[in-house]
């Protein structure tokens, strides 16, 4: 199977099983972990890694829209599925039909979801300071209002914390105040006797930092896939995560390049003696970043480093093997992952583009085979 790969994921289904337990461990009393599938579970590939975790025993899971939802279905995923994000009322069918859970972020919202006028399980998020998606935390009334739509079941209610990844007095504060914030209108709702469902709030940073802070689902991302989103965080990291993802390509050829003469777009990579160069089967359309173009990137081949030559293509990207021996077609160069002695990881490149792991991750395209092994 590998043999024939153009460029491909390779994802290790034991590091994310390690992942899973770990983070297990870690749990509050009563709380389950709900892991984040979004983004083609952050371009590691939704389906497989959903039913892996099925096959885990996780019961729970959130993506980003519908569609995202529906696609799960269709490659059978059970459990619930939580939607975090805007479903337009054109779509409002494929909730039913697809047996997702809804995100309902005010009242207006609640009542236009309620005109569809089928029975539909939501989850109710409440802003609590983020300033992003949810009703505000002050906004009782309109809250109890959302209880009152006859078509729609609260199954659960959530907030985001916008600063758990750190820990400095500042930060924690915030997050306090946004946890005791969430956690007293949940009571003030139970105690009126509306049923909240299930109440959750952390995040990966959320369950890594503030444990404490209870709830009863864990929305775990990027810890899942077993890196934080930036390498400075591992510092403070309570347990040990294993990366789920490598990225491979496929040498395509090898060529030499005489003094004086450029490869690539716009002459940007000129050979200041003989060099060989490579031609790699991945561009830019797959997600490698072309920040990473005329050096700022390598990859690793044959357990050496090799850098990138001038401009990585949208298909293609050309590297400078100079002095690797028996680099030949049909090789495969290690982009994210271990060759030999050597590793290149998410955290190297997101750093070499200035940007977090998230990105850089959620951004390898479709065009990629993935593979499970
Ligand atoms: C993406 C997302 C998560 C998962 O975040 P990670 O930091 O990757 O664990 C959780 N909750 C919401 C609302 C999200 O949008």
């Amino acid at each position: 199977m590998r043999g024939r790969e153009r460029a491909w994921i390779e994802l290790s289904a034991a590091a994310l099983e390690h992942n899973v337990r770990v983070l297990q461990s870690l749990l509050p009393p009563d709380c389950a972990l709900m892991p984040a599938v979004k983004a083609n579970a952050y371009g590691h590939g939704a389906a497989l890694v959903a039913k892996k975790l099925q096959r885990l025993g996780i019961r729970q899971f959130c993506v980003a829209s519908a569609e995202e939802g529906a696609a799960l279905r269709r490659a059978r995923l059970r459990g619930e599925i939580l939607v975090l994000g805007y479903t337009h009322p054109e779509q409002f069918s494929l909730l039913r039909r697809c047996r997702l859970t809804q995100t309902v972020v005010d009242l207006e919202y609640a009542r236009r979801l309620n005109a569809f006028g089928k029975k539909l399980p939501v989850h109710l998020k409440i802003d609590t300071g983020m300033h992003r998606l949810g009703e505000r935390a002050d906004h009782s009334a309109k809250i109890r209002e959302i209880f009152a739509q006859e078509n729609l079941t609260v199954t659960g209610i959530y907030t985001h914390l916008c600063a758990d990844e750190s820990r400095s007095a500042e930060d924690m504060n915030s997050t306090r105040a946004q946890a005791d914030s969430f956690f007293a209108l949940v009571r003030e709702l139970e105690e009126a006797g509306f049923c909240c469902g299930r109440a959750h709030l952390l995040a990966s940073y959320g369950l890594l930092n503030y444990p404490e802070l209870g709830g009863s689902l864990a929305r775990t991302g990027i810890a899942l896939y077993g890196v934080l989103s930036r390498r400075e965080d591992l510092a403070q990291c309570p347990v040990e995560l294993q990366p789920v993802l490598s990225l491979k390509a496929r040498v395509a050829q090898v060529k030499e390049l005489y003094r004086g003469e450029a490869a690539g777009y716009g002459h940007a990579y000129v050979a200041e003696g003989d060099r060989r160069i490579a031609v790699l089967t991945i561009g830019y359309a797959d997600g490698l970043p072309r920040e990473l173009s005329c050096g700022r990137g390598s990859v690793l081949i044959n357990g050496r480093t090799a850098p990138i030559a001038g401009r990585i293509c949208m298909d293609q990207t050309i590297v400078d093997v100079t002095g690797i021996p028996g680099v030949r077609a049909g090789n495969t160069a290690v982009i994210i992952g271990k060759d030999h002695e050597l590793e290149q990881t998410a955290y190297d490149l997101a750093e070499a583009c200035g940007t977090i792991t998230n990105e850089l991750l959620s951004r390898l395209g479709q065009r990629l085979t993935r593979l499970m092994i």
